[in-house]
């Protein structure tokens, strides 16, 4: 059986206009009934990367939360929405992105993700801690933003679920994963495998283009997503973005595993067409990594070389933010000057990620160029 993803439009945060459109995404998936009943615990999990207006586009919309929220909480479901910021503390991410208010009208409770619980790992890891209220949940419902990423290319619907790992713990993964984009992705996959969500509802009314997650721009798709399979959900968000899923090693992953929705041959598409609703292919990441299909060698040998490096610009203030979010500790900084240890770089690009001035850059060396050039040749970029 082919996974479907279900694609609405919705032009506006509107609360009446979205309240319309999830209810219309829902409905040939068999409406949000199908998916939580009456004394369900439903944990909603919003992208609450940073404390960033709603128009910023960072993280989820708080209308789509809060009518999320509100239609579960109708189906006779206790509703709790949580997610561990990578940048400030969760009241503030939440006051912040709206979500905070959201809960508030919807009736549904806030739960930071400050808890954690092991379980054993099915794959590669084989133990997996996430967030004891991710665990403890009945259901989760996804609720991703729909962004560029200079790491992995995209976030959507698998990536958002690395939200799950309590904040401290997620610098330990990155450095488990190294400079590998496959292992990150496996990671992701295992998490999703672990404790599937039962609903992903993705928010690309206002999408991010560019350096995202962090440091993007905001761009209008006009569009909602919703599946089951985060996996199909993420093909088809994709195709929205003019993404080739080969750019995407959270797919290249998936495919590798033999996990459904990895193909677009699996996936099938009810309501809009993602070629009918995207205006234009989103603009990827400056930096962003071309040295997937190298051979595993020929990788570390010339990682420096195809891998853009990180430094900080002129509008560094010295906020010490990258340094103490670097997994490898590659930052050090004196009064007046930052330097990064490239030889201990993993270019996780969590500096750029949660740099709140918008500082960290990264540097291209003449083979990083050419190969962009060529890739773009290809159509790949
Ligand atoms: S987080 Fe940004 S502004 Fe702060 S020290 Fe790092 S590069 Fe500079
Ligand atoms: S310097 Fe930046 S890109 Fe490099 S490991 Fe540290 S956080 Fe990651």
């Amino acid at each position: 059986m082919r996974e479907q993803v279900s694609i609405g439009q919705c032009e506006t945060y509107d609360y009446q206009m979205m309240r319309d459109a999830v209810v219309s995404l829902l409905k040939p998936l068999g409406g949000i009934e199908h998916f939580v009943g009456p004394g369900e615990r439903v944990l909603l999990k919003p992208n609450m990367l940073a404390a960033k207006p709603p128009e910023a586009a960072v993280t989820t919309h708080p209308t789509l939360v809060q009518v999320v929220a509100e239609l579960a909480r109708g189906a006779g479901c206790e509703v709790l929405i949580g997610d561990s910021p990578g940048l400030g503390g969760f009241r503030r991410v939440a006051e912040r992105s709206g979500i905070w208010r959201a809960a508030q009208e919807s009736g549904a409770r806030l739960a930071p993700f400050d808890d954690t619980a092991e379980r054993q790992g099915t794959g590669t890891f084989r133990r997996i801690a996430v967030a004891r209220a991710y665990w403890e949940a009945d259901k989760i419902i996804n609720l991703p933003k729909l962004k560029t990423h200079e790491m992995m290319t995209m976030t959507c619907a698998v990536k958002n679920l690395f939200g799950a790992v309590v904040g401290a713990e997620k610098p330990a993964w990155h450095l488990k994963a190294g400079t590998s984009r496959e292992l990150f992705a496996r990671l992701l996959l295992e998490i999703y495998l672990l404790k599937r969500p039962v609903l992903n509802i993705v928010d690309a009314v206002w999408a991010m283009e560019g350096n995202g997650p962090g440091n993007g721009d905001p761009l209008r798709v006009g569009a909602l997503l919703a599946g089951i399979n985060p996996v199909a959900v993420d093909m088809v968000a994709a195709r929205l973005a003019g993404i080739p899923a080969d750019l995407l090693p959270v797919e290249r992953e998936a495919r590798r595993m033999g996990l459904p929705g990895s193909n677009w041959e699996d996936v099938e598409v009810i309501g809009a067409r993602p070629d009918d609703v995207r205006q234009r292919p989103f603009r990827l990441p400056a930096g962003l990594d071309v040295q997937f299909g190298l051979p595993r060698f020929l990788k570390q040998g010339l990682r420096n070389h195809l891998m853009p490096r990180p430094a900080a610009g002129k509008g560094c203030r010295l906020c010490g933010v990258c340094r103490d979010a670097c997994p490898p500790k590659a930052i050090t900084m004196t009064n007046s000057a930052l330097a990064v240890d490239q030889g201990r770089c993993i270019r996780c690009w969590c500096c750029r990620e949660l740099c709140p001035h918008d500082a960290m850059e990264q540097r291209r060396g003449v083979m990083l160029n050419i190969a962009a050039l060529l890739m773009k040749k290809r159509r790949f970029l």
